[in-house]
């Protein structure tokens, strides 16, 4: 995510690393470097023009203090002036308590990710402890209908949808459908075009004023980078939605819709999508967003997203062990089962910092479970505890007790002693992350 920004700007930092003072010379060089990469990375003109003009002011106004260099003072200002930029505080979802049940209305282009949104926000709040329906309002993909039932059966949450082309109707009964169920939270997915059209601005109006939604959240491919932005303004200025879901992240690299979104349209970021997994959504958080575009990495999300998901008892042992340099092979694949339970490995990497650049992206990528229980399984409780016993012809045996080759097993045994490096530097950083967390 965002690794072409992260690398540039990194670049105008590293250039300020070697001087003493901040004046206007090296400023003036600095604020250059920061707008070609906020430009480069499609952030809106004018966007980029007042925050670059904020930092400059910002940075020649402070005092540079003995203990910080000015570079370090650089990225802490930038750090803000992108938080703020991004809407400052996380905002959260508004549900009512008292209108039960509360509905959330889904809205954006067709292919933006809005059926996936529904089905991954249904199965948080139900993981909250409330009690979703979804109503597939979606009338003119006959697809859509099915995807959103089949997301449903995934994520374990009831989808209310009729054969008709009706979406009012199908949105009405919705309604009266939950009601009855007694369900706390209706989310409505509703049809998109490829493009902006007046029928499907017209369709969603009608549903907003007939179903009165609590939140009605934008949804919107961060791929586009400024297209993404003018089609949240031509919704918003006909909508007046509440908050934006930014999807695709993932696939993004140069993060301009991320940045621009919110000066532009004046509306929170509350979700981030990072995958096409029902686990791979996120909570915007502006700060820890800047902190990842700098390359400071995202500790805090890290750490809550490893007590949400993993076995915390489990953990605690593993990082005993790997302190006592006792982690094995059968950990090794005990773990790769608890990351696997957390999402994308990728995307987790990305939150710790210097990770990603350790870890090389294709190996994560190409990470198959099968083939390595089937090797672990065929090794001996001896070389499962030591495997630097395992030589050229234990090796031989391996491959062929697991029916696969000795190259895989070579690579196995290459990727656990990563893994084990890798393991180590995560143990160290989320019982770091958990000190910055309990003293907050
Ligand atoms: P809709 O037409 O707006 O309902 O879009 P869909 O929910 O059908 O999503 C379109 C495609 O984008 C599907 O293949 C999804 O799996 C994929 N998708 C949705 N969200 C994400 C995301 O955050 N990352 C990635 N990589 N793919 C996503």
């Amino acid at each position: 995510m965002f690794e072409s920004l992260s690398d540039t700007l990194e670049g105008a930092f590293r250039k300020l690393a070697g001087q003493a003072t901040i004046n206007e010379i090296n400023i003036g060089i600095a604020m250059r470097d920061i707008k070609r990469a906020l430009l480069g990375a499609d952030v809106n003109y004018k966007v980029v023009k007042k925050l670059v003009e904020d930092i400059r002011l910002k940075s020649l106004g402070e005092d540079v203090v003995k203990s910080v260099s000015p570079a370090q003072m650089i990225v802490k200002i930038v750090s803000d002036e992108l938080t703020e930029l991004m809407g400052g505080e996380q905002k959260p979802l508004n549900l009512s308590t008292k209108n039960l049940p509360a509905v959330v209305m889904v809205a954006g282009l067709q292919g933006s990710g809005k059926t996936t949104f529904c089905a991954k926000l249904a199965k948080r709040l139900k993981k909250g402890g409330k009690n979703p329906m979804m109503v597939a309002a979606d009338v003119y993909r006959p697809a859509a209908v099915e995807q959103l039932k089949t997301l449903g059966l995934e994520v374990g949450v009831p989808v209310f949808s009729l054969d008709e082309q009706d979406a009012m109707k199908v949105a009405r009964e919705g309604l009266e459908a939950a009601r009855r169920g007694a369900h706390d939270v209706l989310i409505l997915d509703t049809a998109g075009r490829l493009q902006i059209d007046d029928r499907m601005m017209a369709e969603a109006e009608a549903l907003k004023n007939l179903m009165k939604p609590e939140e009605l959240l934008f949804v919107v491919d961060s791929m586009m980078g400024q297209e993404a932005v003018n089609t949240a303004k031509a919704f918003n200025d006909r909508l007046d939605f509440d908050g934006v879901v930014l999807t695709k992240l993932d696939g993004d690299s140069r993060g301009g819709a991320a940045l621009s979104i919110r000066q532009v349209v004046e509306k929170p970021i509350k979700f981030m999508s990072v995958g096409e997994k029902m686990d791979d959504l996120d909570q915007f958080y502006p700060d820890r967003m800047a902190q990842r575009i700098l390359g400071m990495g995202d500790i805090v999300s890290f750490v809550e997203k490893a007590q949400e998901n993993l076995d915390l008892e489990k953990t605690i042992q593993m990082q005993k062990k790997l302190m006592k340099n006792e982690f094995d092979l059968n950990d090794f694949l005990d773990q790769l089962q608890q990351l696997k339970k957390m999402g994308s490995i990728q995307g987790l990497i990305e939150m710790v910092p210097g990770l990603n650049k350790m870890v090389p992206k294709q190996d994560l990528e190409n990470l198959d479970f099968k083939p390595i229980e089937a090797i672990i399984n065929s090794m001996t409780k001896a070389e499962k505890a030591s495997p630097e016993i395992i030589n050229g012809s234990r090796r031989q045996r391996i491959a062929l007790g697991s029916g696969t080759r000795v190259q895989e097993v070579n690579m196995l045994l290459k990727q656990f002693a990563e893994m084990k490096k890798m393991m180590r530097s995560v143990s160290k950083m989320t019982q770091s992350g958990r000190k910055i967390t309990s003293q907050n």
